[in-house]
C-alpha cells in the first residue's frame, strides 16, 4: 500500500518535509540520551524479587529434600527446584537439569556436545563438514551468536502471525541432513511476540529429520511472560511429540531471567529420557555439580507455579502500562499514514516494527542522531541481515514510562522523516 508521503504532490511533500526536518531539529536541541534497544527489567521489577535475599541466612537450613546446598551434590540440581522448572514446563522433574543461572549458557553447551562429542552416536558436527541451523527471522539475535561462534551456517527461515513458515521449515529438515538443528522461541517470541500455534507445534513434533542428530532448541524464555488477561496458550512439545510418536527430538530451556534477577537466577533443560542421559554425560565432564545457594533462594521465595504467577502478575502491573504506551504513541503518531505495521503482544519483552523497505538502518540512525538508542537494526536476522531492511526491535521495559514516552515521540518523528525522504527519493 502507498503511503500517505507517496500519495502527496510534490509540494505537499516537501511542506511536510520541511515540517518534520524543523522537528527533529527541536528534538536534537534537547540532548536526550535515551534508550529502547534493551530487553531487560526495570529496576521496579527486579526491586519485586530483592525480598528473595531476605530468605537465607547464616542461620537457615540449607537442606533441601535431603540434598545439601551448601555442598556437592545433586548434579543436576536440588529436587524442589527441579519439581518447579518442571511444573512450569509441564514435564517429568526426572527429565529435568536446573544448572546456572542463564539458559543461554545451556543452549551454548548443548550446541557444544553436538560440535564436539556428537548427538545420538552420530559424528560431531565439527567432523561433518557444513552443518547448518534454522533461524526464524526476525528472532533473537544471541542464538544467532551461538551457532555462528562454531562456524555452523545460520539459514533464515520466515516468521509468521502463528510461528515459523513450517513448509519451509519442513523443506530443510527433511532434505537435508546438513540441518542439525532450529532456534525456536515457542512463546512470545523475541522479537515478535507471537505465540506458535497448536497447529506448528504440532507440525515441529510431526518432522521426520533427514539427519539422526537433528534437534529442535525449544528456548521457553517467556513461558509465564504474560501481561495481558490470560494471555496466550501454548501446546506442550512433549505432549505433541508424544502425539506424532517421536521422542529424542527437542531440547527445552527455560530460566528464572526475567523472573527474579537476570543472570543471577536459576536455569534449566529438559529433553527426552535419553537426550538427557547423553546431556548428563556432557554436563558431568563440564562440572562437579550446579551453584544451589540460589536455587535454594528461589524455591523459598517462588514456591510453585502458582508462587511464580503470583509474582508474574506484579511484573504484569509494571510491564502493562509500557507496552499500552508503545501501541498508543504508535498508533496516534503513524496508524494514519500507512508507513509501517507493528505486533501487539500479550506477554514477553518486546514489539516488532515493520517500517517502509529500506528504512530500518535509517531510522535506527535517524533516532540516535536524535538522541534515542534502538536495537541495531537486522540484528533480529542471522549476520545482521535483514533482506528487506524494514525490522526494528523495541523494547519498552526498562525505560521509565516518561522516558518511554519521550522516546517513542522521538522514534515516531525518525520514522515519518525517513518515510517522507524515501518518497521524496
Ligand atoms: N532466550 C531468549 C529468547 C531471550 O530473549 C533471552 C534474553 O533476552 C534469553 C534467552 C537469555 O536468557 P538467560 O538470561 O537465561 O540466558
Amino acid at each position: 500500500m502507498a503511503s500517505a508521503y507517496q500519495k502527496m504532490t510534490d509540494a505537499e511533500l516537501d511542506a511536510a518535509l520541511a515540517d518534520l526536518e524543523r522537528q527533529a531539529d527541536e528534538l536534537r536541541a534537547l540532548n536526550l540520551k535515551l534508550d529502547m534497544a534493551r530487553g531487560k527489567p526495570s529496576p521496579e521489577q527486579t526491586a519485586l524479587s530483592k525480598p528473595m535475599l531476605d530468605l537465607l541466612t547464616s542461620e537457615s537450613d540449607l537442606s533441601d529434600q535431603g540434598v545439601d546446598a551448601d555442598n556437592y551434590g545433586a548434579p543436576d540440581g536440588l529436587p524442589s527446584a527441579r519439581a518447579l522448572a518442571a511444573e512450569l514446563l509441564g514435564v517429568d522433574a526426572a527429565n529435568v537439569s536446573v544448572m546456572g543461572s542463564s539458559s543461554l549458557n545451556l543452549m551454548y553447551e548443548c550446541v557444544l556436545h553436538g560440535y564436539i562429542h556428537g548427538i545420538a552416536g552420530e559424528k560431531p558436527w565439527c567432523q561433518q563438514g557444513e552443518v547448518k541451523f534454522l533461524c526464524p527471522a526476525p528472532g533473537y539475535d544471541r542464538h544467532f551468536t551461538v551457532t555462528e561462534s562454531f562456524g555452523i551456517q545460520n539459514v533464515p527461515v520466515p516468521m509468521r502471525e502463528d510461528g515459523p513458515d513450517m513448509d519451509v521449515v519442513r523443506e530443510y529438515v527433511e532434505k537435508d541432513a546438513t540441518v542439525k538443528g532450529i532456534w525456536c522461541v515457542p512463546k512470545y517470541a523475541n522479537p515478535t511476540g507471537v505465540t506458535y500455534s497448536d497447529e506448528v507445534v504440532r507440525a515441529f513434533a510431526a518432522l521426520k529429520p533427514a539427519a539422526p542428530d537433528f534437534r529442535i532448541f525449544w528456548d521457553n524464555a517467556y513461558a509465564v511472560h504474560t501481561f495481558e488477561g490470560e494471555g496466550d496458550e501454548l501446546m506442550n512439545i512433549f505432549d505433541a511429540l508424544a502425539e506424532a510418536g517421536a521422542e529424542n527430538r527437542v531440547y527445552e530451556f527455560a530460566s528464572t531471567a526475567k523472573v527474579t534477577f537476570p543472570s543471577s537466577g536459576m536455569a534449566w533443560v529438559t529433553a527426552s529420557p535419553a537426550d538427557m542421559a547423553e546431556l548428563r554425560g556432557a554436563f558431568a565432564a563440564m562440572r562437579v555439580s550446579p551453584e544451589k545457594i540460589s536455587q535454594l533462594a528461589h524455591v523459598r521465595f517462588l514456591k510453585d507455579a502458582a508462587g511464580v504467577a503470583e509474582h508474574m502478575k506484579k511484573h504484569a502491573a509494571l510491564v502493562a502500562p509500557r507496552f499500552a504506551l508503545v501501541e498508543k504513541k504508535l498508533t496516534d503518531g503513524l496508524a494514519d499514514l500507512d508507513v509501517a505495521t507493528w505486533t501487539h503482544p500479550k506477554g514477553g519483552y518486546f514489539v516488532s516494527f515493520e517500517g517502509p523497505e529500506g528504512s530500518a538502518k535509517a531510522i535506527v540512525a535517524l533516532a540516535k542522531e536524535l538522541g534515542v538508542t534502538l536495537t541495531p537494526a537486522g540484528a533480529p536476522w542471522p549476520y545482521g541481515r535483514d533482506p528487506r531492511d524494514t525490522n526494528i526491535r523495541i523494547a519498552p521495559t526498562y525505560p521509565s514510562l516518561d522516558e518511554l514516552g519521550q522516546a517513542l515521540d522521538v522514534f515516531v518523528v525518525a520514522v515519518k522523516l525517513v518515510s517522507a525522504r524515501l518518497a521524496k527519493a
